[in-house]
Parts: structure tokens; C-alpha cells; sequence
């Protein structure tokens, strides 16, 4: 079975938590706090595999979660970082995010793609140690993983599709220009997949060509298979549509010609306006006294599709069809990878900075993501990064806001488990 559209779920690892110690040692009465980080989360990675044809592996397993970082240790030892999960596509998945359907990023060349991010690791007590506060008793909690749901499209890269009713010789033809070429053995030949092959016209020139069952044959059997196949042919700089003009099943080459480019048009008028180049094909069994080539002719010269008389079978035209599709392929843009819609941060970004305080017992906690992020990028240890932190958290209104909840000086300030004395 040909599966090209699946919806997984997938979620990075947790960040570790950051760990609470103090340095022991014999004879020493109280050393001083060596939490390590805890680790980061594992990455969700995807990567592109050529033995893949399909997603059918996809229907099996929905859900794909990397591992959690680990807690960090004493003596500042950082917590082990959890694994990536890799999850192999192949060549030509788009990446979507399922709630917007936006899209994230098209599987068509070798790079990995990081669909979703780790959690940061917590930091250790040790971090937390400053001047006046030696022997701090906490340390941060692990970041939750990014977590999504995505779809999988499948929409194979090829130069060249070939279109056509069915019995028309597509997948004769397929064989014949990419036969004895072990290089096409990637693909599953089976009668409802798409069949990709790589054909080789002269030296340092070749092109790869899918042959896409059921533009008419899944319509007509009411399958709903038309329309999803030529999702396949999107990417295409150039179709080369065969006809039969022998006549041989009793169809006209003419009326299938157009039947053709009309569910071409119902689908997309892009696709209806790429480049053609039609292959007559069966003229080995065509009866002399038939008018069909000579109609189809001026049909496609009316189109302006250049014609060429083969039989795939006999192996009669086809290197001058290929030569001539090598040529307009040659001035043709390259095949098309689309652009990525939706990026997905280093770090999530905060619509909103989320800062809420609370007075307890004659201490102002301030909490909130904002802030929680923002304490995770201080060094304690260090004065710059210290008056930087007082920099940023004056600039986003805390001050202001510590002042109206009634905050004095000399008051204790709990920043998300950071406590300060309030000067101002
Ligand atoms: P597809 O459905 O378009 O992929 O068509 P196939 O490649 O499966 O071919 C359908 C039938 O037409 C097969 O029996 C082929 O042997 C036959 N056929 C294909 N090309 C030719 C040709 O050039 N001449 C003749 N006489 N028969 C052909
Ligand atoms: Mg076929």
C-alpha cells in the first residue's frame, strides 16, 4: 500500500533538573555548593533516507518522543544530555505543522532538520552561590521539550513526469529509458505507487522521471486515488504526456490528450501550464490508413507541444525524445523546494512577558516564564552579568511593578528562587 499523508506527534526531551550539593570532603566542615546543570533534552531530528518510498512505516508508530535530559550531579558535574530521536523520510516529505498547516520544512536535500527542540537543562546550586549568599538550597527545575503535532506529505522530486491514461505505455516507457540501470532499484514497483527512475541520456547528463499511476484510473474508480497522485507531479519542471496512437484500445489520442489536461487544470493551473512534450507512443501498431497522428498533431501544435513518434515497446524514437527532453530541461528553472513558513526558534519565543508578583510573608516573589528564562541566562558569580539582569528586569517594568505591590528597600526579592535584598 501507497501511504503519502500522514499525521505523528512529536515531543523533544525534558531539560534535567538541576541538582542541589555541597562539596564534601574529610575534615572539611562545609564546603560550598557544587550542583551541576542538569542535561539538555534530545532533539526531534529528521532525516532524509533514499531506501524509503513511502510513509507506510508512519502508520505503525504515531508518536516519536526523544529522551529527557539527565539531573546534574555533584562535584558540578552536568547531567547527561538526552538522546535526539532521528526519524527517517524519505526524499520530498514536507514537514507541516498539523494545527496551522503551515509549513515547516521540505525533506529534499541531506541536511537534518531539528523539528523540535530540547528543553534546557536546570542549573545546578553551584550556579546560584554569590558573595552573600554561600550556601544557596535550590536549583532550577528542567525546561519541558517543544511538543507538536505534524503532518507528513510525501511529494516526490523528479524533472520529469510522466502523465497518460492508463495501457498507454507509461511504465514500458519508464523501464525502457531507465532499464539496466541498477540505480533505480530504490523504488518499490507496485501498481499504485509512483515509480521514480533515473535516466541516463549521455554523459554528465540525466534527469530522474516518476511515473504516476491514476490520474484517471483512481477518478474512475471512484477511488479518490486521481487527485492525491498528482500531488507527486507538483514539483515536475516538465510532463511528458503519452498517448496511445495506435488506437489499439479504442480511444482517440486527440480526446485523451485533452481528458488529460483537464484534470490537469481541475487540480492546479500551474501544473496545467508546465511545459509538455507529448510521446506518441505505440506507432509501431498503428494502421496506415489511421488519421490519429496526423490529428494529434495539429491538436498539440495548437498547444504548442512538440510531438515525438515512439514505440516504447520496440524501443523506436526514444532517444530523440530524450534528447529533446534533456534540452528543455536544460533551460528549465531546477526543481522546486519550498520554502520553510514556520521557524522553529532555539528557544520558544514568548508572546506575551508573562510576569506576575506576589507578596508572601513580607517577600516578593516574582514568577513567571519571562523572568524564568531571563534568570537562566545570569551568572550570579559574575558582577557584569548581574547588573545586567537588574538592567533587563527594570526595563520590563519590574521595578515598577515591585513598587506599587509596596516593595521597601531593604525588602527580600524572590525572583523564580533567586532572592536579592531591594535597594533601589
Ligand atoms: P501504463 O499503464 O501507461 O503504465 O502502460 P504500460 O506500460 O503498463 O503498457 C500497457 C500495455 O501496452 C502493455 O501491454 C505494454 O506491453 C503495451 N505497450 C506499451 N508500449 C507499447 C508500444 O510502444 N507498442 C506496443 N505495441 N505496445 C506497447
Ligand atoms: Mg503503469
Amino acid at each position: 500500500m501507497f501511504v503519502d499523508v500522514v499525521k505523528i506527534f512529536i515531543k523533544a526531551g525534558r531539560g534535567g533538573d538541576g541538582r542541589v550539593s555541597f562539596h564534601r570532603e574529610k575534615y572539611i566542615a562545609a564546603g560550598g555548593p557544587d550542583g551541576g546543570d542538569g542535561g539538555q533534552g534530545g532533539n526531534v531530528v529528521f532525516v532524509v533516507d533514499d531506501h524509503m518510498a513511502t510513509l507506510l512505516d508512519f502508520r505503525m508508530k504515531r508518536k516519536y518522543e526523544a529522551g529527557s535530559g539527565e539531573m546534574g550531579g555533584g562535584k558540578r558535574c552536568t547531567g547527561k544530555n538526552g538522546q535526539d530521536i532521528v526519524i527517517k523520510v524519505p526524499r520530498g516529505t514536507l514537514i507541516r505543522d498539523a494545527e496551522t498547516g503551515a509549513l515547516m520544512h521540505d525533506m529534499s536535500d541531506d541536511k537534518p532538520y531539528v523539528a523540535a527542540r530540547g528543553g534546557r537543562g536546570g542549573w545546578g546550586n553551584a550556579r546560584f552561590s554569590t558573595p552573600t549568599r554561600q550556601a544557596p538550597r535550590f536549583a532550577k527545575p528542567g525546561q519541558e521539550g517543544d511538543a507538536r503535532r505534524v503532518v507528513l506529505e510525501l511529494k516526490l522530486i523528479a524533472d520529469v513526469g510522466l502523465i497518460g491514461f492508463p495501457n498507454v505505455g507509461k511504465s514500458t516507457l519508464l523501464s525502457v529509458i531507465s532499464k539496466a540501470r541498477p540505480k533505480i532499484a530504490n523504488y518499490h514497483f507496485t501498481t499504485l505507487a509512483p515509480n521514480l527512475g533515473v535516466v541516463y541520456v549521455d554523459e554528465g547528463a540525466s534527469f530522474v522521471a516518476a511515473d504516476i499511476p491514476g490520474i484517471i484510473e483512481g477518478a474512475a474508480q471512484g477511488a479518490g486515488l486521481g487527485h492525491d497522485f498528482l500531488r507527486h507531479i507538483d514539483r515536475c519542471r516538465l510532463l511528458v504526456h503519452v498517448v496511445d496512437v495506435s488506437g489499439s484500445e479504442m480511444r482517440d489520442p486527440v480526446a485523451d490528450l485533452d481528458a488529460i489536461n483537464e484534470e490537469l487544470r481541475g487540480y492546479s493551473e500551474t501544473l496545467a501550464g508546465r511545459p509538455q512534450i507529448v510521446a506518441a507512443n505505440k506507432s509501431d501498431i498503428l494502421p496506415a490508413e489511421s488519421d490519429n497522428l496526423v490529428r494529434l498533431r495539429e491538436r498539440c501544435a495548437q498547444l504548442g507541444f512538440p510531438v515525438y513518434e515512439i514505440s516504447a515497446a520496440a524501443h523506436q524514437g526514444v532517444d530523440e525524445l530524450l534528447r529533446a527532453v534533456w534540452q528543455a530541461l536544460c533551460e528549465l528553472p531546477p526543481v522546486t523546494v519550498y520554502e520553510d513558513e514556520l521557524v522553529v526558534e532555539e528557544t520558544p519565543v514568548l508572546a506575551e512577558r508573562d510576569i506576575s508578583i506576589e507578596v508572601r510573608d513580607g517577600v516578593y516573589f516574582v514568577t513567571g516564564a519571562w523572568p524564568e528564562k531571563v534568570i537562566q541566562s545570569v551568572n550570579f558569580d559574575d558582577y557584569e552579568s548581574r547588573m545586567y539582569f537588574e538592567r533587563v528586569l527594570r526595563k520590563a517594568g519590574v521595578f515598577d511593578m515591585l513598587e506599587k505591590a509596596g516593595v521597601a528597600e531593604g525588602d527580600t526579592v524572590d525572583v523564580c528562587g533567586c532572592q536579592f535584598e531591594y535597594v533601589y
